[in-house]
């Protein structure tokens, strides 16, 4: 057959590695801990509330920003939480995930020419994102294994070009999270610039050992130019449903917009009322939620306690990252597959969250499973 020859907008792109790890799971039938989801299902009363949305014929296109109530409950939750009041009408959109603002907030603000600061590991839709509008990626790199940010070196990665910086915390692969100093430290670098910032907040509601999360909208000089994200997928356990937000300023909301009305326009209408009334009715369980997955955390890390894997401090999310230069000195990459197809545990490589491929010998666990499925993997993971 003739296929038309076009140029590939992503031509260094492959199938992402949580679809790949997943798929490689399955077929070897390995326990899967290696894409962030967890195998346990959300309240009852959560699907409860969708149910009864269904049956009460909320099932049209909701509002293109969101339906009111859902967006009203969010602005409360954000005051209680951070102190800040974000504008239901103006100021807070609804979309199809997490990715889905992300993408919305980087087409809307990159333009040919612009450059954007990563910092890896990377969550992997950031640079593909970056590059389908025509920005270049700068990356600033974290060393392991305190992944920490040195504000004197990334300040050099400054340029009249710098359109974005991308944050993330608490952070998907590493589980740090940013402390209150590096935010004012952030702040002070770009206070005299038009530098906007796309906060990915997604684990906002999953910090532990009393830490507290640092979200970007406590910092009202950041306010102004920054969209905050978030998504219901981590919070309610519900990653299927896609469901995530973004806050952001009139100006910066109104940008977004023109780019969410055109991707997705609406997101869906039942899961939208659902969850409004969970937020309402429920929201205590939100606040108690970071309990809920440190026990995980803690029981996972005791139950390795025994083994070669070497534990790097989780401050926040649900992944737990492990050196295993005492086991093997394979590539992490050769590492995993190994690891999921003749031992029976599926993780990630950290290696292909950096654009370098760097590798630290280091892979990511999700605890986001029920005690069992953690207990039958560390059964496995200590033998290694
Ligand atoms: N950002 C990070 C850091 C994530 O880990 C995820 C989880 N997949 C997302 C964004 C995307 O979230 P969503 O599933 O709501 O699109
Ligand atoms: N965020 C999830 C992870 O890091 C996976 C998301 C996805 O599969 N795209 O594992």
């Amino acid at each position: 057959m003739n296929f038309p020859h076009f140029p590939s907008k992503l031509p260094q792109t492959g199938t992402s590695i949580f679809t790949v790890m997943s798929a490689l799971a399955q077929k070897h039938q390995a326990i899967n801990l290696s894409q962030g989801f967890p195998d346990f299902d959300c309240d009852r009363s959560l699907t409860y509330m969708v149910n009864q949305a269904i049956k009460h014929g909320h099932n049209q296109y909701a509002p293109m920003p969101g339906l009111p109530w859902l967006k009203e409950e969010i602005s409360a939750f954000t005051q209680e939480c951070y102190g800040t009041t974000y504008d239901p009408e103006t100021e807070i959109t609804i979309t199809s995930g997490a990715t889905e603002a992300i993408y919305c907030a980087i087409t809307a603000t990159v333009n040919e020419g612009d450059e954007v600061i990563v910092i890896e590991p990377a969550y992997d839709s950031y640079i593909p994102n970056i590059k389908l509008n025509g920005g270049s990626p700068v990356c600033y790199t974290l060393e392991a294994p305190d992944f920490r940010i040195n504000w004197d070196h990334f300040k050099r990665l400054i340029t009249n070009h710098t359109r974005l910086i991308i944050l993330n915390t608490p952070h998907n692969p590493t589980g740090t999270i940013l402390h209150e100093s590096d935010i004012r430290q952030l702040a002070a670098i770009i206070k005299d610039t038009q530098i906007m910032i796309v906060s990915d907040e997604v684990y906002e509601h999953i910090i532990f050992d009393g830490k507290q999360h640092q979200s970007i909208s406590r910092f009202p000089e950041l306010v102004s130019r920054s969209f905050v994200i978030s998504s219901f997928g981590k919070t309610l356990h519900t990653t299927g449903w896609k469901l995530g937000y973004c806050l952001a300023p009139p100006p910066l909301t109104k940008e977004l917009r023109k780019v969410h009305q055109f991707v997705t326009f609406s997101t869906s209408t039942p899961f939208q009322h659902g969850v409004a009334r969970y937020m309402k009715e429920e929201k205590e369980k939100i606040i108690q939620l970071k309990h809920f997955y440190q026990a995980k955390r803690d029981l996972f890390l005791s139950l390795m306690k025994n083994s070669r894997f070497e534990p790097i401090p989780c401050s926040g999310t649900y992944f737990q990252l492990m050196k295993y230069d005492q086991i093997s000195d394979k590539s992490d990459t050769e590492f995993s597959q190994w690891l999921t197809s003749e031992v029976g545990v599926a993780c990630i490589p950290v290696s292909v969250f950096y654009r370098s491929g760097k590798d630290n010998k280091i892979v990511r666990f999700c605890f986001a499973k029920e005690d069992e499925t953690l207990e039958k993997a560390a059964e496995i993971l200590v033998k290694v």
